[in-house]
């Protein structure tokens, strides 16, 4: 790494998918810089990636709602780029919590927009939207020229960044924007060093498998078996994190290549039931997955996976991991992570990060070296 070395910031890259995107982008030759509140995630995370990289981990601890910092961040690092991951994602807590997601993921993609606009020559961005955008489709593969029809708020927070970010194209051509449709992240690093670590009872399948298989919970509900599936279970689009990460790396440098603004979905293209998770998970760790049938969840839809013909074509980017790998990273993590970020392992323990300046808006100087 040199001073030439191009920086891209990452709002929220403490995250689990800006985790992963941090070390893709170093492989790639970039200067990544994570901004983060550690809201939703923890400071043992930055030593994790020091050890994976083997160089410093710039971060700077703050809000991204703040412009004025967002825009010292991005003027003292020369960001190239950004990546926005910040924000919050539970569609359920955004249907008690509208005000908090509006807030959180529409008015944090404009600070950062405005603190580009305002202050720096950068004007690509990376923007992290879901494939819950289209709602409930009519038929799969989804492509891009799908309606778009949220059904939470957080879908609707998403699909509104979508349109502030295509306002800002037609207002100013210099804007280059990539906005990625992701469809369902799961794994982790193969290192186990840095994965998915949600708080409380998982929400999402796979986290909760492996909390099954390292026996923190007694068994897996399978929500709905009457769908109208090959083995009535719902059916989704599986995308190992670290092919997830490498699609932000060819979205940054598509973007810096001056190409055109894009926007499509990042996922395999091939659905996998509930049924062939835990069956594949089963075959990963070698342990049984105890499940029972439950009542369908309210608002799951029964299939939803890609048409990836467009992010081949644009990006040059395709998965190239499957099932069984994701089930694979994700019980290697949990094993070696039971409580996560929290856990005290004999390679980790000596190696915690310097204390977080605990300033609301920071700046910090960066917390580890490597
Ligand atoms: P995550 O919660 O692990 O990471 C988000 C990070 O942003 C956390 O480290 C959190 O501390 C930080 N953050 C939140 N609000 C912030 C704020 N106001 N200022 C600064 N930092 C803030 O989530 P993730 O799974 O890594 O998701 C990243 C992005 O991808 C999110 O925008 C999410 O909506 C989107 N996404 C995720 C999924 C998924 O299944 N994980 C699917 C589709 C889209
Ligand atoms: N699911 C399940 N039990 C769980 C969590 C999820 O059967 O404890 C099912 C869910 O109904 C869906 C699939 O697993 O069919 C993926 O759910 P997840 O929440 O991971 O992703 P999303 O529904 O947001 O695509």
């Amino acid at each position: 790494m040199t001073e030439n070395t191009p920086s891209v910031l990452l709002t929220g890259g403490a995250g689990y998918i800006g985790s992963h995107t941090f070390v893709a982008l170093a492989e790639a030759g970039y200067q990544p810089v994570i901004l983060d509140d550690f809201s939703n995630s923890h400071p043992a995370v930055l030593e994790r990636l020091a050890q994976l990289t083997g160089r410093r981990v710039p971060c700077e601890k703050g809000n991204v709602l703040d412009t004025a910092f967002v825009a010292e961040v991005l003027q003292r690092h020369r960001c190239v780029a950004a990546v926005h991951f910040a924000g919050v994602k539970a569609v359920g807590e955004s249907v008690q919590q509208p005000l908090m997601y509006y807030r959180n993921n529409v008015s944090g993609l404009l600070s950062l927009l405005e603190a580009m606009a305002g202050t720096t020559a950068c004007r690509s961005v990376v923007f992290s939207s879901s494939a819950t955008v289209y709602g409930n489709p009519a038929s799969v593969p989804i492509d891009e020229g799908f309606p778009c029809a949220p059904e939470s708020p957080y879908a609707q927070s998403k699909l509104m960044c979508e349109n502030i970010l295509a306002s800002l194209r037609a207002s100013d051509p210099s804007w280059r924007t990539g906005v990625l449709r992701y469809f369902n992240p799961v794994g982790a690093h193969p290192t186990g060093l840095i994965g998915e670590d949600p708080s409380g009872i998982p929400n999402n399948l796979m986290p909760f498998v492996t909390q099954v298989a390292v026996g923190k919970r007694a068994r897996l509900q399978v929500f709905g078996s009457d769908y109208p599936t090959p083995d009535g279970t719902g059916v989704r689009d599986y995308l190992h994190v670290s092919d997830l990460a490498d699609g932000h790396v060819a979205a940054v440098q598509a973007l810096l290549a001056k190409g055109e603004s894009f926007t499509v979905n990042l996922g395999t293209g091939q659905g996998t039931s509930v049924l062939g998770v835990v069956r594949a998970f089963e075959r990963a760790s070698g342990r049984p997955i105890p499940f029972e049938f439950a009542p369908r969840r309210a608002g799951d839809v029964a299939q939803y996976f890609a048409d990836v013909s467009l992010a081949r074509g644009v990006l040059g980017w395709r998965a190239t991991r499957g099932i069984e790998e994701m089930c694979r990273d994700s019980w290697h993590w949990q094993q070696r992570n039971p409580d996560g970020y929290r856990t005290q392992t004999s390679d980790t323990a000596m190696h915690m990060p310097a204390p977080v300046r605990n300033s609301p808006n920071g700046p910090m100087r960066p917390v580890v070296s490597a």
